[in-house]
């Protein structure tokens, strides 16, 4: 049998401890098994447990392998597409349902974080930082849209201010939401994990869903079990491959690179992120990094379609940090490593139902800690039968990538190129 272990990263070697979970070996029964333990599926499960569903989760490798435990850790409230542009797409109704739910990501991670005990590292605060007067209009802009849908905890920066909170002189100002912020992604997912179990769940690790027996009793197969149940959630995003053909022709796994440095000291810390707050900036193909625990300068950004993987994720990654930090020309960088996402063409989460009890999640497109947790409450939501929420993310469309499965990944790095084209010059 295959033992697939955590790639090497920051997050793997700073784990806490966590129990190897069994391999499924038997023929079981529950209400709803959840394909992934990533945040969906652990955010998804933990939802339907405390609402009294018996759940099995059936995770791949280990919990958190995917992009949960491997992200930058930055809490982004809302979506991938700004919320305007989503009201133009499906109307004025049904944009304020989604732009009402765009906040409560964060929310229910901190829920989370307190009801049961999680270590993480959460700090609250997060950054937009804008590059170009352009960038700085969208912002304001997009925080009198937000404070339209009722989110008025958005702070502008202005060149000055933004100064005192990051020391690099490329910005021309930013916008700060305090219910952002930053956590060590693999150590939520691990205490979510534990959370699922202390509330009777069931999490089988090194089993993948090898096929779905559709129909009425639906049964997920594994190599050596099977699980019999009256739902199945399918959360494994970029990481699922075809188990669900029906879901791969509407999304493509992209690939994104972090590096970790050597611990900086406080002193070196604290000049670069005086209030330990999370940033990223405004440009297409974005730039994202904070500060760890124990004062690591986590950095990250570069897309590569269709999730190759780099060959030397320092090279593509570290000339950026250098760009924003020049003053970090001589610190080591001791972790390098990179994850997928699932990327839409509309950039919007593909939610909806196959049948009468498959549910599924997945392609947020990037912006995913907080969509994901939400996520989980919707579907959950949905199978106790309020699907309003549910129907609000259902409804939104979804287009195959142009070039089909042989040529959509040519086809969207051309698209990502030209928008790289417009961050490089301002346009
Ligand atoms: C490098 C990187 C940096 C990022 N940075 C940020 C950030 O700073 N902020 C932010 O908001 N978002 C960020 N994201 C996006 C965010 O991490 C994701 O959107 C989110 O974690 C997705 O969670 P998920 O549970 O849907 O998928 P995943 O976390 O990928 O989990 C899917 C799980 O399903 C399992 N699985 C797949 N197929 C099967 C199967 N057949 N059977 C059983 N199990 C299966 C996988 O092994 C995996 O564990 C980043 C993503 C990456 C890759």
């Amino acid at each position: 049998m295959a033992n697939t272990p955590y790639p090497e990263s920051y997050y793997a070697a700073s784990a806490n401890p966590a129990p190897p979970r069994p391999v499924l070996q038997d023929d079981v029964e529950t209400d709803v098994c959840v394909i992934g333990a990533g945040y969906t599926g652990l955010s998804s499960a933990l939802f339907l447990l405390e609402s009294g569903f018996r759940v099995t989760v059936l995770e791949a490798a280990r919990v958190g392998f995917g992009a949960s435990g491997r992200n930058g850790g930055q809490i982004v409230n809302s979506y991938s597409r700004d919320i305007d542009v989503i009201e133009r797409s499906v109307g004025p109704r049904q944009a304020q349902m989604l732009g009402q739910m765009a906040f409560e990501g964060g929310r229910i991670i901190r829920e989370r974080v307190s009801t049961y005990n999680i270590q993480c590292d959460l700090k609250d605060g997060g950054v937009f930082a804008a590059l170009t007067a352009k960038q700085m209009g969208h912002l304001e802009s997009q925080k009198r849209l937000w404070e339209r849908f009722g989110h008025s905890q958005l702070e502008l920066l202005d060149q000055h201010r933004i100064r005192e909170v990051v020391a690099c002189d490329q910005y021309v100002g930013g916008m700060l939401d305090m219910s952002g912020g930053h956590i060590h992604p693999l150590n939520l997912a691990l205490g979510e994990a534990a959370a699922v179990e202390s509330l009777g769940g069931t999490i089988y690790e090194q089993s993948p869903a090898v096929r779905i027996e559709r129909g009425a009793n639906p049964v997920v197969h594994t190599p050596q079990g099977k699980v019999r149940a009256k739902f199945i959630i399918v959360a494994g995003n970029a990481y699922l491959g075809n188990l669900v053909p029906e879901l791969a022709a509407k999304s493509m796994p992209c690939g994104t690179q972090v590096i970790a440095t050597q611990p900086l000291g406080d002193e070196l810390a604290n000049t670069l992120l005086p209030q330990d707050y999370c940033v990223e900036d405004c440009n297409y193909l974005l730039d994202y990094y904070r500060l760890t625990a124990d004062k690591r300068l986590i950095f990250g950004g570069g897309v590569v379609y269709g999730a190759r993987d780099p060959a030397n994720i320092e090279a593509i990654i570290r000339p950026k940090m250098l760009k924003a930090f020049p003053q970090l020309k001589d610190v080591k960088i001791d972790y390098a490593w990179t994850g997928n996402f699932l990327l839409t063409l509309s950039r919007l989460p593909q939610v909806g139902r196959l049948g009468d009890n498959i549910y599924y999640s997945q392609g947020c497109s990037g912006h995913g800690v907080t969509y994901t947790h939400l996520a989980g409450k919707v579907l959950a939501e949905a199978l106790r039968g309020q699907a309003e929420r549910f129907d609000a993310f259902a409804d939104l469309p979804h287009y195959p990538f142009p070039g089909g499965q042989l040529l959509r990944t040519p086809f969207a790095a051309m698209g990502a190129w030209y928008y790289g084209l417009r961050d490089k010059y301002g346009l």
